[in-house]
């Protein structure tokens, strides 16, 4: 199984890291040709916006939809949160995601209050895990077959819908690879 680190921008490394002590191996994509090689696609925090612009201007915009469209499993943490989402609040001026989760995604939402902070929370039922949040975004609303992993306060801030996961924090960030295996596992049982 290859599973794809989408390196528009972002923390790619962290990313890749993650996967190979979560059992599997990752590589970059930056190309719709490396895109076709993969089996499943990890999309990095960093910016979304940017995300979107880079995604258009290296022609994968279209490609990323179709293979979503199409049933590629994926990840989305923070910025790939967003990219994820159906619907956005809090946008730039015409920003457009991938789409594929039904779900309302607010942008910097925890951003207002404080910019960066990291809280113990139950991922998955697979106990305490340690997150940490960046200007992070976090689910507004989902639809009713959106599963939701975790919740930070009353927030909700990892779901999954078939095969999409999206997470508001960075756990690539913390060594701990719980989520990039319950990825993985994932991946594996589809
Ligand atoms: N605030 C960023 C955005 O809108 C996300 C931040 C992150 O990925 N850490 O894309």
């Amino acid at each position: 199984m290859k599973i794809g680190v989408l390196a528009l921008q972002g923390d790619v490394r962290e990313h890749l890291d993650a996967l190979a002590e979560a059992g599997a191996a990752g590589f970059p994509v930056r190309r719709p040709e490396e895109l076709d090689a993969a089996d499943a696609l990890v999309i990095p925090g960093g910016e979304s916006t940017t995300i979107w612009k880079l995604a258009t201007a290296f022609e994968l915009l279209e490609p990323l939809r179709m293979r979503i469209k199409a049933g590629l499993p994926a990840y989305g943490s923070c910025a790939g949160m967003i990219m994820l989402a159906d619907r956005i609040e809090g946008g730039v001026e015409g920003q457009q995601t991938l789409g594929g989760i039904d779900m309302v995604v607010r942008r910097n939402a925890f951003g207002r209050q404080v910019d960066s902070f990291e809280a113990d929370l139950d991922f998955a039922g697979r106990g305490p895990l340690r997150a940490v949040f960046i200007r992070a975004p976090w689910v507004e609303s989902v639809a009713a077959d959106v599963e939701v992993l975790a919740r930070a306060g009353d927030r909700i801030v990892a779901v999954r819908q078939g095969p999409l996961l999206a997470t508001s924090f960075h756990p690539e960030l913390t060594g701990d690879a719980r989520v990039h295996s319950y990825f993985v596992e994932m991946v594996r049982e589809l």
